[in-house]
This record gives C-alpha cells, structure tokens and sequence, in this order.
C-alpha cells in the first residue's frame, strides 16, 4: 500500500495488483476503509492473459503527428448488459469484473486495452508491422513504441450514476484522483503529456455506460496541446503575460459569455467556441496543472462543476419539456511534463456534439478535412441559456 500525504487526511489510497499485473488503486473516502478498520485484501482471480504491452507509433510525415496504430482495441468491450459490466464491483453481475472488490468509492486501473503502454515491444505482434525497435529503411516512415499508460477512473460503483449525480464529496474525491494521478504519470520515463478526460453518452462514442473517465499518458505533445502551447508561447514572448490569465480578464471584463463566477473559477463560453455547446472552466489564479490546485480550489471545483454539469443536462429539453442528459467530452487541458510549463495555465473544456434535441453536429468536410469550424449557434446564446438554466435550487 502506498498513501500520499497531501490526500491522507480525506482519502485512503491503496494501490494492489491485478491478475495479469496491471496497477489497481482504490480512493476510499467512506468508512470502513478510510480509517484503516477495514483493508483492501481481495485477490483478482479471473484467468487473464499476460499484461499488455505497448503497441506501436507511426509519425504522419504530412503533420508530423504521432498516430497510435493500437489494432487490439478493435476487440475491446462494446456496450455489455449491465450484469457484466467490467466497471461494476465484483459480485454484482454474472462474471467477475475488473475490480475485484464488492464495493468501492473511486478506482483507477490500467486500461486493459490501452492505446499506450509501458514496457517492452512485442516483436512482430503482428505479421506486416515491424518491430518498432527496428529502424525503418525510410525516414518518412518513422516509427516508435507507443510507451506511456492509459487508465480507466471509475467515479462511483453506481452503475446508473454518472458524474452530474456524485456527492460534493465524491466529486472532490475526483479531483484528488486527477491531481493524483497527474503526478504520477507526469513522473514516468516516457511520458510527456497527462490528458484525464469523460466521455459521456453513446452520441460521442461510449462504449461502456458505467460512470468513468479516462487518464492518457502521452509519449509525445499531442496536436491540439501543441497548438495551444504555440499561442501561449508567442503571447508570453510578446506581453510577458499569461494568455489564459489575459484571456480570463477579457472574458469577465465582456461579461456576456461568463456563466459562473467563484471565489476560485470562473466558467465561460468562450469567444470563439468551436462546438455547439463549449464551456471552459478556469482557476482564477495562474496554476500549470492539477497537481498545483490548493485544498480550497480543489473543494469549490467539486461544487462549481457539479454545478456546471447540472446545467449542462437541463440546456436542452425534449417534447415533453424533460431534460435531455448532453452527451459531452470533458477534458482537462494541463501543462505539459517538460516544456511550457511558465507560460501553460490550466482548464476544462467541456464540449458537446448535441447542435439540438435528436441532431449531432456531425465533424464533416471543412472541420475534418482542413480543421476549419463552423459554429451554428452563437456563444452568446449558449452562455445566457446555461445561466437560464442555474442551479436547480436557485430557482425555487
Ligand atoms: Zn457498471
């Protein structure tokens, strides 16, 4: 078992093993096990295969991105009944699951079918892809070990949850998990960029409906990370200010697209919102990542996102008037491990594909072929619907 101070006093952390060796480690913030009365001693037993191992990276010479050619996920769980779903505790279903326990609060694993792995390559995985370890004969046909780690976060063991539904305290919990982790990786050999992000709803490509996030371990920068290092770069070398600070002041001081405002975050639709339905939640103070969040910003991003997913299932509505629960990606926008980390500030972007009730913005010629979007709704009228639609109490 290994604990972290900074947790200790609200959390217990007990990292165990799976059957294959995959890194299990439960979050308990409820008795018994927080105290220590009761421990977490119970054996994965299930006949797994050996651990995954990394797959392999090519690089688009075209972009110089690094595209995850990770075949084995194509035989990954797709929407299982409820009674095996591999999320739910032990003991629930009809086969064991991936936790081994029969109850817990929070739990992060390692995905078992990851896009990026530690250890070793397994020479010829497959018979028409080289080993990675070994040079290709064409420089513009680079390759390399797709080395990091990608983890499963489980929020609840509430099957019908789901993150807008969580305590304060369980959310809180989260957070802690995410700054937790974010160390973690962020300290592994290969790891160059730390992503924990939700997907929610079947819309956007869920392939398991239990309440959970996921946690990427980059080996490189990815895009859209590059991009917005680019920018922050090039405003800090020409003002000596942080953009994400600037931008936040620019933002409150128009006034028109902020949606909440705390004593430690700020939410915002931002000017140029690229999706449907976008909102950025930011730190009022300058912090690079996660890990750097005080004890007070961590307890109010618990209630101010719990809030903002609150309002994000009451903006649309059906034919009946009920709330239509948004599909949304939510991901944390963090400082890379080793560069930029002076001119990165943290946020959460929360987007969604839903344009209205029954119709997805579908990613199409102009967004998909050259990057290029195209936004039917004005962020105005996004912003002024999501303070509509306050917290549920307010409006009594
Ligand atoms: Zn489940």
């Amino acid at each position: 078992m290994t604990e972290h101070p900074d947790i200790l006093q609200r959390v217990r952390r007990t990292s165990t093993v799976l059957a294959d060796g995959r890194e299990l480690i439960y979050f308990d913030d409820s008795e018994p096990y927080l105290s220590g009365a009761k421990s977490r001693d119970v054996a994965d037993e299930r006949p797994l295969d050996d651990l995954p191992t990394a797959g392999t990276m090519r690089l688009d010479a075209l972009t110089g991105d690094w595209i995850s050619i990770a075949d084995h996920r194509q035989n990954r769980t797709f929407l299982p009944p409820a009674g095996e779903c591999p999320l739910c505790p032990t003991g629930g279903g009809t086969m064991p699951s991936e936790i081994p326990a029969h109850e817990y609060d929070v739990v992060v694993f390692e995905n078992r079918f990851p896009s990026f792995a530690s250890g070793a390559t397994t020479p010829g995985t497959s018979a028409d892809e080289p080993s990675a370890d070994e040079p290709t004969a064409n420089p513009l046909l680079a390759h390399a070990p797709a080395l990091g780690r990608c983890e499963v976060v489980c929020f609840t063991s509430d099957h019908g949850a789901s993150f807008s539904s969580l305590s304060p305290t369980r959310a809180r919990t989260v957070v802690d998990v995410w700054a937790d982790r974010t160390r973690e990786l962020s300290a592994l050999d290969a790891v160059e960029h730390v992503f924990c992000f939700e997907n929610r709803g079947e819309e956007i490509g869920v392939t398991l409906h239990h309440p959970h996030g996921q946690i990427y371990a980059y080996p490189f920068i990815p895009a859209r990370t590059a991009s917005l290092l680019r920018a922050a770069t090039a405003h800090h070398a020409r003002t000596g200010r942080l953009l994400g600070a600037d931008l936040l002041a620019a933002e409150l001081d128009a006034g028109s697209r902020v949606v909440i405002r705390g004593a430690h975050w700020t939410a915002y639709v931002p000017y140029a919102a690229s999706w449907p339905v976008e909102v950025h939640l930011v730190p009022n103070r300058d912090v690079p990542d996660l890990v750097a969040l005080d004890s007070a910003e961590r307890d109010e991003l618990a209630e101010v996102y719990l809030d903002l997913l609150g309002r994000l299932d009451r903006y649309y509505e059906g034919p009946d008037g009920s709330p239509i629960a948004l599909p949304y990606i939510a991901g944390w926008h963090q400082a890379p491990v080793h560069q930029g980390r002076d001119v990165s500030r943290l946020h959460l972007q929360v987007m969604s594909v839903l344009r209205a009730p029954g119709r997805l913005k579908y990613l199409a010629g102009s967004e998909s072929g050259v990057g290029a979007w195209v936004n039917d709704v004005a962020p105005e009228r996004v912003a002024a619907r999501l303070r509509q639609v306050g917290r549920a109490a307010d409006a009594l």
